[in-house]
């Protein structure tokens, strides 16, 4: 039984300047508490840039371009108000996608049991043709894809806990029904999105609790209407766009939840993939900006990915 773990130093390079909130400290953070030695038994992997052939099945090839383009070789430049890349902003960029097409091919070959990519930037926010909301290329959105294109998949499940709609990975998905997206969000919250009357094809679930929800209605929500979902579409891959900033002690948010509900919906979602997808699943980092809390929710995620 074995879980994956994909990182790479050049996630820590990208710079969205001081005082942002989506720093370097964040992966730092992560990658401390993860060598901890009880999970040496990580196999940890070095992210692989993606493919431009695998970032436009969901992002227009002249946008990826135009990304690539705008990354400068000194400074920052802004892409909107808090999207903001610095020299190393492309190559990390590729690397958080890649991370996901890499973990995706290792489990869907049976190398793996799972796998977590603690990258950034993130990926949710990232719209087919609009990078925002900290993120360039939409990482887990371009792991569904190409699990259909390389490995034959019909249904790829993105469940997404980050405290924000991924308001990207509805706009990749909502017109396609081999695809499957179910997000918790507090709302109302950046970035707007993710009513519960979104429902795309019937394959967009939206789960939007109000500021200082805590575990209980977020254990409600999930149960009574993210869980039955997904049984109906029967994944064939889980894929999850781990954030931790739905954390009680999170500054961007204010929902509660502490390390026992990211452990609890850890446990719900390999529960899914081992019903429907011999327990395939790939999870990457989104979100999550108390560096102490950050720590220990990812521990309890990975965890329980290394328990089964
Ligand atoms: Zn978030």
């Amino acid at each position: 039984m074995t879980t994956l773990f994909y990182t790479h130093p050049a996630c820590l390079e990208h710079d969205p300047g001081r005082h942002h909130p989506e720093s370097a400290a964040r992966l730092h953070a992560v990658l401390d508490a993860l060598a901890d030695p009880e999970f040496a038994r990580l196999e940890r992997r070095e992210a692989p840039e993606a493919a431009l052939d695998d970032l436009i099945r969901v992002h227009p090839r002249q946008h990826v371009e135009r990304m690539l383009r705008a990354v400068p070789r000194s400074g920052h430049v802004g892409i909107d108000a808090d999207t903001i890349l610095s020299p190393a902003s492309g190559e990390a960029a590729l690397r958080a996608a890649g991370a996901v097409v890499a973990a995706v091919d290792a489990v869907m070959t049976g190398a793996a049991d799972n796998a977590f990519c603690a990258v950034r930037p993130p990926g949710h926010h990232a719209e087919p043709a609009r990078a925002m909301g900290f993120c360039l290329f939409n990482n887990i959105a371009v792991g569904a894809l190409r699990a259909r294109a390389a490995h034959g998949l019909g249904r790829v499940a993105v469940v997404d806990f980050d405290v924000h709609h991924g308001n990207g990975t509805q706009a990749a998905f909502e017109t396609d029904s081999g695809l499957f997206y179910a997000s918790t969000h507090q709302s109302p919250l950046y970035p707007g999105t993710g009513s519960a009357s979104e429902t795309g094809l019937g394959n967009i679930v939206n789960v939007p609790l109000r500021p200082m929800s805590g575990s209980s209605q977020f254990r409600v929500g999930v149960r009574q209407r993210i869980l039955p979902a997904l049984d109906a579409f029967r994944p064939e891959l889980v894929l999850i766009s781990a954030g931790f900033d739905a954390h009680k002690r999170d500054p961007l948010a204010q929902l509660l939840l502490d390390e026992g509900d990211y452990t609890w919906i850890t446990e719900q979602l390999l529960e899914i993939a081992y019903r429907h997808a011999g327990g395939r699943l790939v999870s990457s980092l989104e979100g999550g900006y108390d560096l102490a809390a950050l720590a220990t929710s990812v521990a309890a995620h990975v965890r329980v990915l290394m328990s089964v």
